[in-house]
């Protein structure tokens, strides 16, 4: 289990760092809310632990920002400010916990577990980015309430990218996660199979989600 921690003080994420690592999760820390976000969207995490009070882009800033990404990872709002406004502003902004500060650390251990166990149980079965919904019950795809016939790569691409909306998806990382290869084969194949997906779910739509980030890999997100 991966979590990022965004947290400028230093003691503060070290404590928390700790505690979290002696529990078995491995950890990441930004100490800033522009890195945080860039970490959030660069890497899978399991659940993410975010002061509010941060320099520059603030706490709740890079939540909304995650969550307009279309991003669900589920995350615990830290505050020295205990008030019920900044309480309801977070969970506005798409928080699913909150922990004012100063907090035991054996609380904020139990919280990341309960946020975690819950996430896992409310897996969506239906994803959305902008207008485009599957559902991965019936493998329906849908964009702007138009039916969108895949074969089924094509549906294990399109999950994969729409579970992963808002983050960068390496070719290397397609070809595992969705042909199950653990080796390059070498050929065009994610290339010819991204063209193909693109030509069902953006050629007749606005605005276009699947986005090639050149040199990097893809990206499927509303565009900002
Ligand atoms: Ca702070």
């Amino acid at each position: 289990m991966h979590i990022l921690v965004v947290e400028d003080e230093p003691k503060t994420a070290a404590f928390i760092r700790k505690a979290l690592q002696a529990e078995g999760f491995t950890v990441a820390v930004c100490p800033d809310g522009d890195a945080g976000l860039a970490a959030g969207q660069a890497a899978a995490f399991d659940a993410l632990i975010l002061d509010i009070m941060l320099p520059g882009r603030d706490g709740l800033s890079v939540l909304r920002r995650l969550r307009e990404l279309g991003q669900r990872t589920p995350v615990l709002l830290l505050s020295a400010r205990g008030g019920v406004n900044e309480r309801v502003a977070g969970l506005n902004a798409g928080a699913d916990d909150y922990l004012p500060k100063p907090f035991e650390l054996a609380e904020l251990v139990a919280r990341v577990r309960a946020l975690m166990r819950r996430s896992g149980e409310h897996k969506p079965t239906v994803l959305r980015v902008a207008d485009l919904q599957l559902d991965t019950l019936t493998r329906q795809a849908r964009r702007g309430g138009q039916e969108i016939q895949l074969t089924a790569r094509e549906y294990r691409l399109l999950e994969f990218l729409m579970r992963s909306a808002g983050r960068l998806c390496g070719r290397m990382t397609l070809i595992e996660k969705v042909w199950d290869y653990d080796f390059d084969p070498g050929t065009n194949l994610v290339e010819v199979y991204i063209r193909r997906l693109r030509e069902k779910i953006d050629a007749d739509f606005e605005p276009k989600l699947l986005q090639t980030v050149r040199g990097a890999g893809y990206l499927l997100q509303q565009p900002p």
